[in-house]
């Protein structure tokens, strides 16, 4: 993470697409228009996902049985979805780059601190057998 997170933001810098650090002014205006780039691909992600159930369900209407028409749907919108989650990361990046963030380490610290709120469940689980 820490190196696509490096090449990510030297891609940005080359190009100016960083977040200002000029002013407060700035930073301001950069940061809300990055957010609503951020959020943006996050709906090209909902789209994709759009797009492959109503292709499974034009699948199923044409005949093909339910779980061969959501793996079918599922492959044809993969590549196109893959670019769309690029996108999101390199827009998270760039937050993580203006705030000095680890993102590794950040990932790391939220999955200790999820892991801490839900070994109860999960052990309860694992007693039930459930997985
Ligand atoms: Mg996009």
């Amino acid at each position: 993470m820490r190196m696509i997170h490096k090449e990510l933001e030297d891609f940005q810098l080359e190009r100016g697409w960083e977040i200002s650090k000029e002013s407060a002014d700035k930073s301001t205006e950069s940061l809300l228009l990055n957010h609503l780039l951020l959020t943006t691909e996050i709906a090209e992600i909902a789209e994709e996902l759009r797009r492959m159930l109503n292709r499974a369900y034009d699948m199923k209407e044409e005949g093909v049985e339910g779980e061969k028409a959501f793996q079918l749907a599922k492959e044809e919108v993969a590549e196109d979805i893959g670019k769309e989650i690029a996108d999101s990361i390199a827009y998270l990046c760039k937050f993580a780059t203006f705030f000095q963030r680890d993102i590794e380490q950040d990932i790391k610290n939220k999955l200790n601190e999820i892991q801490s709120r839900t070994k109860p469940n999960l052990q309860k689980r694992m007693k039930e057998g459930v997985r």
